[in-house]
């Protein structure tokens, strides 16, 4: 309750800091919309190159492909954000152009940017060559800009008469690759961290958002233009924290998803073993190699300490016939309920095990041989009247128990085992469904 109190708490802190930024922001426009514009671009060139960095120096590391070409895309995507901006009327750093240069060059980095995202989502379970990617991109966007700079690429915007056909039907291409990859990513969702996917997600729905306000704009200094950069100013936001928040934080979660989830099979592979290794399968209860450990130590203890100790045998009554009726099948399923009967009958302490193919044992510390009888009882009715419904009907066993109990007649484990099987036979011999223990005659009175 607690935790999610201070989640929320910091999720609200994350929001209030956040909402202010944005709001220093829209004011700094006030003074000046190229200071706005360029705080906006400076926020997202900066998460794309430290990005790109991350994704880049853990590139050997790395396990999922998406975030390797998500890393150089933004690279690039950035570089080409950061020459729009400098070219932005009124920085006077290209002169001799007007707004057409910065429109034609935020036109190339989305094509970049959306291309980029649709081969990542289309290629990235193939093994790649993360520099091949790299010359691939600077290739790309090199072209882009030689294209615009020499007046090859469309004119995007004419100033008076505002955006150009070229630019808004590119808008509306760009938009329409970005939904496909991002559905691409989607159906590929279980190769993600679900938060990591749910950032990376959010990300390019805001950019597709920017992009459609950037559809509308008349003047690059326009309102349409603002919400567009604010747009994608958050969408980086997202980057940032799917990326560069989560990469350091929690880096199995992003970077290196994969190590961590083989490590977490091999974990469970080896639990699974272990609990093979002890467990019968067929049952759920102790199989005989592990009941001989347990026993042997509390033989040893209560032998050491005279305690008291009691062993029940079980045999169920002429089982050959019931899977000569019904099948082996139904014989397993009857079974599985007898061990269902043994558990309820006894307590954690004690040492219940599936002996061989339809016997049981049972190894009781600390109880005399009143109680076990008492305990041997209740195992029998428990069976006796246990309906166990299967496809076949409704089918009912019984059981024989034979009993033994330390005393110092048994030197050694085994010897207190062939008492109980002994008396098991007894038990068998008297008529089947029904408890048996032979008082022992003590070696010293004899
Ligand atoms: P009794 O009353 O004398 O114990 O008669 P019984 O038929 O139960 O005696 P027996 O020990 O000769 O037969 C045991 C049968 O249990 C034989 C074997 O086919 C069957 N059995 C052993 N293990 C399994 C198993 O895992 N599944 C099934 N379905 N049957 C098993
Ligand atoms: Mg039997
Ligand atoms: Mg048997």
């Amino acid at each position: 309750m607690k935790n999610n109190f201070n989640y929320w708490m910091i999720k609200m802190r994350t929001v209030v800091v956040f909402g202010l930024a944005l709001w220093g922001l829209y004011m700094t426009s006030h003074i000046s919309y190229i200071l706005f514009h360029s705080l906006a671009e400076f926020f997202s060139i900066t998460i794309g190159f430290t990005a790109f960095v991350i994704t880049w120096n853990t590139r050997h590391q790395l396990d999922n492909n998406y975030m390797i070409w998500l890393g150089i895309s933004l690279l690039f995507v950035t570089s080409l954000d950061l020459i729009h901006t400098l070219a932005y009327k009124g920085m006077g750093v290209f002169t001799g152009y007007d707004a057409n240069l910065p429109t034609q060059l935020w036109i190339a980095s989305r094509y970049l940017q959306s291309l980029s995202m649709l081969a990542a989502a289309l290629f990235f379970q193939r093994k790649l060559n993360p520099v091949a990617i790299i010359w691939i991109s600077l290739i790309i966007s090199a072209g882009l800009v030689i294209s615009i700079f020499t007046g090859v690429f469309p004119a995007c915007y004419v100033e008076g008469s505002g955006l150009t056909r070229f630019k808004i039907v590119s808008e509306y291409i760009i938009i329409a690759i970005m939904l496909t990859g991002n559905f691409i990513l989607w159906r590929q969702r279980q190769a993600f961290d679900s938060e990591v996917l749910g950032w990376l997600m959010t990300s390019q729905f805001l950019t597709i958002c920017a992009e459609v306000a950037f559809t509308s704009y008349v003047s690059v200094y326009g309102p349409a233009n603002m919400i567009g950069h604010f747009l994608k100013l958050i969408a980086f936001y997202f980057v940032y924290q799917a990326i560069v928040k989560m990469g350091l934080e929690r880096p199995h979660r992003v970077l290196f998803r994969n190590l961590k989830q083989s490590e977490t099979a091999l974990r469970n592979a080896l639990e699974e073993v272990q609990k093979l290794a002890i467990i019968d399968a067929l049952t759920g209860l102790y199989n005989r190699r592990h009941f001989f450990e347990l026993a042997e130590f509390e033989f040893q203890r209560a032998h050491r300490y005279q305690r008291e100790l009691s062993v029940i045998m079980l045999d169920i009554d002429d089982f050959k016939m019931v899977n000569d009726t019904y099948g082996h099948i139904i014989g397993d399923q009857v079974l599985q309920e007898i061990a269902e009967s043994c558990r309820q009958e006894t307590r954690k302490v004690d040492i219940v095990a599936r002996y061989g193919g339809e016997e049981f044992i049972f190894l009781l510390p600390e109880i005399d041989i009143e109680t076990a009888m008492q305990v041997a009882e209740r195992l029998r009715e428990n069976i006796a009247t246990r309906k166990i419904t299967t496809r076949a009907g409704s089918v009912t066993v019984t059981a024989s128990l034979g009993l033994s109990n330390l005393t110092e007649d048994y030197p050694n484990l085994e010897s207190l085992l062939i008492a109980a099987d002994a008396a098991l036979y007894q038990a068998k011999e008297t008529g089947r469904n029904r408890i048996f223990w032979q008082k022992p005659l003590h070696k010293t009175a004899a």
